[in-house]
């Protein structure tokens, strides 16, 4: 069976919102008008109950089923937020906020489940209840983790949750998805360095901090070479060095930062702990103080196993059992999805965006011709998980 007919007609509708979302990015908890657009839609289409504020700025419609709400809950979500980046594009919808922009097709995710609440709200084709969540905050903010701090799946009695997000590069009409670790856990790294200001032309006077951060930059690579199992995997890398302001002043101080990933609880801690030796043992080889803070991010975000079966057979019925790649390797990103997974069993699915720009990158946007199958998806989930 194919994308959904009824879905097919509702295509022009469902861009026309993407291209408004797209257009008016926010960031992270600050989604005010987006949350608005979708609670203002979601009470439109007739969504029985629709509560904002969740999560500080989530949204949540819940639906109904022809036969009343005795059977199960399934959870959809999507995510609202932006990114701070100036988009490269001269799309007639491009971003009109300097230095924000759709970057990661969050705007498609809002837009495809919004689709799916319009169906479902007109067909209620289903014995159970749907619940649409619409989490702000993805974007390092944690708002799944609020969303679910927040009650989100007592209150609604949420017993299954899915999720969804486009893959740039993987075939328009494919989906990806696998059982177990799929996305890495992403630790924030700082690291202060302390020495010693002077002169650039006596340098015997102070402690280089410039030199130290090029130190523990080195070192600390190190980790994942030397320290973790080959056959297990990490990341360390560092993406900002912030040092001095004058080309003949060694600075006092030096800042770096970046971020740690893995996908195990053990070579998570195995990070942290060789990071901070590393850290601490090379400042001090040298004579300054560096300190490293390693905060704790999003965790590993695991699909659960009939959960995933199931959502890849309903992939499958849209796109045709070819379509549906159930053993793509885990990646290295993160999504913060991981904290509703841990909540409630579930999974997450990848859905193909075509020959678009990469996630993040300035160039990137989300391809319309991916709704009828992202919105079909949500649609027959429900039908399938909860049939009338
Ligand atoms: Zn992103
Ligand atoms: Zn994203």
């Amino acid at each position: 069976m194919p994308v959904v007919n009824r879905v097919a007609d509702l295509h022009n509708d469902i861009t026309a919102w993407r291209r408004d979302l797209h257009a008016h990015p926010e960031l992270l908890f600050d989604v005010q008008r987006t949350a608005g657009t979708v609670a203002e839609k979601l009470k439109d289409f007739g969504c029985d109950e629709v509560v904002t504020g969740l999560g500080r700025t989530g949204v949540v419609g819940v639906i109904h089923g022809r036969k009343g709400s005795t059977g199960k809950t399934i959870g959809l979500r999507a995510d609202m937020d932006a990114l701070p980046i100036e988009e490269a594009s001269d799309l007639p919808y491009k971003s009109t906020v300097p230095g924000k922009m759709h970057a990661c097709g969050h705007d498609g995710h809002t837009a495809m489940l919004l689709g799916a609440a319009r169906y479902l709200t007109e067909t209620r084709n289903f014995a159970g209840t749907a619940v649409v969540i619409f989490q702000p905050a993805e974007e390092g903010g944690g708002g799944g983790r609020e969303m679910v701090d927040d009650g989100l799946m007592d209150r609604f009695g949420i017993g299954e949750v899915y999720g969804m997000h486009n893959y740039p590069g993987m075939p328009l009409g494919t989906f990806g998805i696998r059982p177990g670790r799929m996305m890495a856990a992403a630790d924030a790294l700082t690291i202060d360095i302390e020495g010693v200001g002077a002169h650039a032309a006596r340098p015997h006077f102070g402690i280089d901090t410039v030199l130290i951060g090029a130190q523990i930059i080195n070192a600390i690579q190190s980790v994942v070479s030397r320290n973790i199992d080959p056959l297990k995997s990490a990341v360390v890398s560092i993406c900002m060095f912030r040092a001095g302001n004058a080309d003949n002043v060694i600075p006092q101080t030096v800042q770096l930062r970046g971020t740690a990933r893995s996908l195990a609880p053990d070579v998570r801690d195995l990070l942290e702990k060789r990071l901070h030796v590393l850290v601490e043992s090379t400042g001090a080889a040298y004579g300054a103080k560096a300190k490293l803070t390693y905060k704790r991010g999003y965790p590993v975000l695991v699909n659960h196993e009939n959960q995933t079966e199931f959502a890849a057979s309903v992939a499958s019925q849209i796109a045709g059992q070819d379509k549906v790649d159930t053993s793509l390797p885990p990646m290295m990103g993160a999504e913060d999805f991981s904290y509703m997974l841990n909540a409630r069993p579930g999974a997450f699915i990848w859905i193909g965006n075509g020959d678009s720009a990469g996630l993040h990158h300035p160039s990137y946007n989300f391809s319309d011709d991916a709704i009828p199958f992202g919105t079909s998806y949500w649609v027959r989930l429900v039908e399938t998980a909860l049939p009338a």
